[in-house]
């Protein structure tokens, strides 16, 4: 039996690169995921401006593969209110990536391999091994024979996305409302589709799509779980053509990967490391509210960076819960109040107007989305004021 220094629970943005990062600083790193790659994940697939940035920093060939797969480039996003009525905020200089999940997270989980991280895919954990109060390991099943074995570390990463065991595990996991769940496909030759990320507001939900490149545009619509509850998963070009910006524009025909299902969102870690010490979440794992502001690989992609700085200085894992809590608070506010935001058609209706109007602060507000400015630049109450008075 092998001791590792740090076991990634998930091959994700957040396990890849928190692998990636610990190898490469001379780390001996196993990565496991349930799945095999290149293996798909529902999400629009827009990656915020200043995801590129850490792509620059994870080094490794990644940012080159990303530009090598010839993804969209987005310039801005625009944001249509229920009445049709819309705005556009543009980020200025900067620009992000769209490509598939499967060409993006395949890129990833390779240059964690060739960093020296051991990958191993089809193993899923199932259980956490502890030695008095501190986590030790994890237990593992191997997809096909069954075969369970147990992985010891110094540190488990519980990298395993939105329904994250290793955060079950821990007791760590919170739920809140707005309790929403997502379809998202990939459709080719939509009509209409130019270089920005496009959210629809109904009156009951959103809709998300952007180009991810080769004329395919990834579409996802969220809706209140509730209304899933009550009348069943949607049929999902009559539920996009009941918003006034999307009528007309999808040619059922022209779909080009199955509808994937996920959710409910809106939950998140009590914190991101356990109590005893041996385990820390990143990406997901450690929290997700909502997928309207489209931060969530950014998040993973930072985290990852915050948790193997904390990890190769050997500081306690509680300073890497203080980095997190200085760089995400007033992202997690800005994503809060959106969200909690978009569930209120008419405050939706007046928020648009008042930025179709002015365009300084819808590129504000956009770019606070994307990351370029802290989002502390939107929260200031002479600010917030100005977006709906
Ligand atoms: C509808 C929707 C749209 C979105 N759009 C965007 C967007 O445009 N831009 C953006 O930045 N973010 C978006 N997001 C959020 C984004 O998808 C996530 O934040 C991101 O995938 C988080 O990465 P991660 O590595 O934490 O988790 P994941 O990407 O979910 O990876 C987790 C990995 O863990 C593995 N795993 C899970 N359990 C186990 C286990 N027990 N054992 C072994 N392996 C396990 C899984 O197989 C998976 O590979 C969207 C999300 C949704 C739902």
């Amino acid at each position: 039996m092998t001791h590792w220094d740090a076991v990634v629970v998930g091959a994700g943005p957040a396990g890849s690169a928190t692998a990636l990062l610990l190898a490469r600083a001379g780390a001996h790193v196993l990565l496991l995921d349930r799945a095999r790659f290149p293996r798909d994940k529902p999400c629009s697939e827009y990656l915020s401006p200043e995801s590129t940035r850490i792509l620059g920093r994870l080094g490794g060939g990644v940012a080159e593969a990303v530009e090598a797969a010839a993804p969209a480039r987005l310039h801005g996003m625009k944001v249509v209110a229920p009445s049709g009525a819309a705005m556009v905020g543009r980020f200025g200089e900067r620009f992000s990536y769209a490509l598939p999940r499967t060409t993006f997270d395949t890129i990833l989980r390779r240059a964690a391999e060739r960093a020296g991280a051991v990958v191993r895919e089809g193993v899923k954990v199932e259980d956490l091994l502890y030695q008095r109060r501190a986590v030790e390991g994890v237990v593992t099943r191997e997809a096909g024979s069954g075969k369970r074995e147990t992985c010891r570390a110094r540190v488990v990463v519980g990298a395993d996305g939105l329904r994250s065991l290793v955060a079950r595990r821990l007791g760590f996991v919170r739920t809140s409302p707005p309790r929403r769940v997502a379809f998202a496909a990939h459709v080719a030759d939509v009509a209409g589709v130019v270089d920005l990320g496009e959210m629809h507001v109904g009156r009951n939900g959103y809709v998300g799509l952007g180009p991810i490149g080769d004329g395919v545009t990834t579409v996802a619509l969220v809706l209140p779980l509730r209304a899933v509850r009550r009348h069943g998963p949607p049929r999902l070009f009559e539920a996009l053509d009941r918003f006034p910006g999307l009528a007309g524009r999808f040619d059922p025909g022209r779909l080009v990967r199955p509808v994937l299902a996920t959710g409910p969102f809106a939950q998140w870690s009590r914190r991101p490391v356990a109590d005893g010490g041996g385990a820390l979440l990143v990406g997901d794992a450690a929290d997700f509210f909502d997928p309207f502001t489209g931060q969530g690989i950014y998040s993973a992609l930072r985290g990852a960076e915050l948790a193997a700085a904390c990890l190769m200085s050997g500081a306690p894992l509680r300073t890497y819960a203080r980095a997190r809590r200085r760089e995400f608070a007033g992202k997690w506010l800005l994503e809060r109040l959106i969200a909690l935001g978009v569930g209120w058609p008419a405050l939706v209706e007046r928020a648009v107007a008042r930025l179709a109007r002015r365009p300084d602060l819808a590129d504000l507000l956009v770019s606070a989305t994307g990351n370029c400015v802290p989002a502390r630049a939107v929260l200031r109450p002479g600010v917030l004021t100005r977006l709906l008075w």
